[in-house]
């Protein structure tokens, strides 16, 4: 299709539903704003791209996606700046890896200007659902799966992309005792770790299920084969700092989510000039630096949280304590600038935020 000039159609509510939610209590994820972005690809071309009432979907049964998980998603964020205008992080960064998983699961890809334009037009039509109370945001999330209503394992012909959208309260990232996993493996190498599939998500249920009956609140998940390699924390990218190196795996493994979030940190780190590696981060480094009192930090990155600090460390059955968050220079000065950019305290240098 033409992407150049991108019609949306537009079909609006009659009335809000916004006096129903209250903003001051807002759990993560359960309550949607008025509308939704849609759109087919029917007969090998993407349809008319529409923004409808929030509503529900009607699925035939033998709905592929349902039976092989062809199913992919992305998530980002719109917030207010200091001077009440609405911004996105790095929305393009959200367009290029939804096409990436898109090519690993065998479907259909987005023209990612139609991917930015969608997200860009719902949210101005829902603007009132991004409060200008602090720490509130809009959360994003735009997903596509396979549509064919065939019983049959190939990759589907039909998709469907949809946005949704979730007004989110300030997310009060408590530090998280983690537990490093080396039995159960969220990605295996040559698999689909690298892709936001839905099914990655399915399978990490469980060994989260019990590692918090152990009192965990995520794993650390380790490589496939050896377990002897740190991958991520639970849904987040994982850093440390030791003997003030920023260590983190690298997204060389196909194991590894790319994050958008932990590519800007470092990006922002190199600038400050701290040495960083990228590179195979294994268990028994980090162990021994708790051991020997050189680790410093260690944090997850992702989206919802920004920065999750680790309060404690669980492997073969010994608990080792992090040192108190106040002095965990590294990731409190990351979090400060990074949360004051997005607040449009600076000038936007790095081209990170698009204003709608
Ligand atoms: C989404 C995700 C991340 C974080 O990515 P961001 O772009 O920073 O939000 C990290 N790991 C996994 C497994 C994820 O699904």
């Amino acid at each position: 299709m033409a992407t150049d000039t991108v019609n949306i159609k537009i079909t609006k509510v009659e009335k809000s539903k916004i006096e129903s939610v209250d903003f001051n209590d807002l759990p993560f994820g359960k309550f949607f704003s008025d509308h939704m972005f849609e759109m087919d690809y029917i007969d090998g071309k993407w349809q008319t791209p529409t923004i409808v009432p929030f509503a529900n979907l009607s699925l035939h049964p033998a709905t592929s996606a349902i039976h092989y998980g062809q199913s992919i998603f992305e998530g980002l964020k719109a917030q207010r700046n200091k001077d009440g205008e609405i911004i996105v992080f790095r929305p393009d960064m959200n367009a290029k890896r939804f096409n990436e998983s898109a090519s690993r699961m065998c479907m259909q890809p987005v023209p990612e200007e139609l991917f930015l334009e969608a997200i860009k037009t719902l949210i101005s039509i829902d603007q009132d659902w991004v409060s200008t109370k602090e720490g509130l945001s809009l959360y994003i999330r735009p997903f596509m799966f396979a549509t064919d209503s065939y019983v049959g394992i190939r990759p589907s012909e039909n998709y469907k992309f949809v946005i949704i959208t979730s007004p989110v309260g300030a997310y009060y990232s408590e530090p998280v005792p983690v537990k490093i996993e080396t039995k159960y493996t969220r990605a295996a190498a040559g698999g689909v770790g690298r892709a936001k599939a839905a099914g990655n998500y399915a399978a990490s249920l469980y060994p989260a299920k019990l590692g918090q009956a152990e009192g965990y609140r995520q794993l650390i998940w380790t490589d496939a084969k050896t377990h002897t390699f740190i991958e991520e924390a639970g849904t987040m990218n994982v850093l440390f700092v030791i003997n003030d190196v920023i260590i983190t795996p690298s997204e060389v493994e196909d194991t590894i989510l790319k994050g958008i979030t932990k590519r800007s940190l470092l990006d922002i780190a190199k600038d400050w000039g701290y040495k960083i590696e990228e590179r195979k981060v294994t268990v028994e480094e980090v162990i021994n630096s708790l051991k020997d009192g050189s680790l410093q930090d260690a944090f997850g990155a992702g989206t919802a949280a920004t920065i999750a600090h680790i309060s404690r460390i669980g492997f073969d059955g010994v608990d080792y304590q992090l040192p108190p968050i106040e002095g965990r220079e590294f990731s409190n000065k990351l979090k400060k600038y990074l949360d004051s950019y997005k607040n449009g305290e600076f000038e936007d240098t790095r081209n990170w935020l698009m204003k709608i």
